[in-house]
């Protein structure tokens, strides 16, 4: 595929409201690499929007890395789609703000019909306080989350 094509098929594959269809021709590694990057960005940025609301609080924060996301189906109380995701972002305009890793959840998965459940910071990133764990999601293996259950679960 093309870098277009994949552009294409990865608008195509978050625009779309219903089934998600597969690509005609199966990714690459190297694609699936892209894809992965380019959705975790998009889930960050998500977080970062909903951080920098004014709605949400007068603090406004950047981008620092997003890390990683998980998409699953969860049943309770009727079935929807969740994201649960983890990226680094710190505040913005000062040079000695630390970075801070936040946990985001949102809820459907078609921009602009998306909800933000859950958007918090853990703490320092790579401190010891961050690194929260699962904390009874039964579906992420990597992503830590917050200690409350302030989460949905599958
Ligand atoms: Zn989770």
């Amino acid at each position: 595929m093309t870098d277009e094509e994949l552009d294409k098929y990865f608008h195509d594959k978050y625009t779309a409201r219903g089934i998600i269809h597969e690509p005609p021709t199966p990714l690459s590694d190297k694609e699936r690499v892209r894809m992965h990057e380019k959705a975790n960005l998009r889930l960050a940025e998500t977080g970062l929007s909903y951080l920098n609301d004014p709605a949400n609080g007068d603090a406004k924060y950047e981008l620092v890395n997003p890390i990683a996301g998980r998409f699953f189906i969860s049943c309770n109380p009727r079935p929807r789609g969740i994201t649960h995701s983890n990226f680094e972002a710190k505040l913005k305009n000062d040079p000695e703000a630390e970075v801070q890793l936040f946990f985001l959840e949102i809820v459907g998965k078609a921009p602009g019909l998306e909800k933000v459940t859950c958007c918090c910071s853990l703490g320092r990133s790579g401190s010891k306080a961050a690194a929260t764990g699962l904390h009874g999601c039964r579906v992420c293996s990597k992503i830590n989350h917050p200690k409350r259950m302030r989460f949905i679960t599958h």
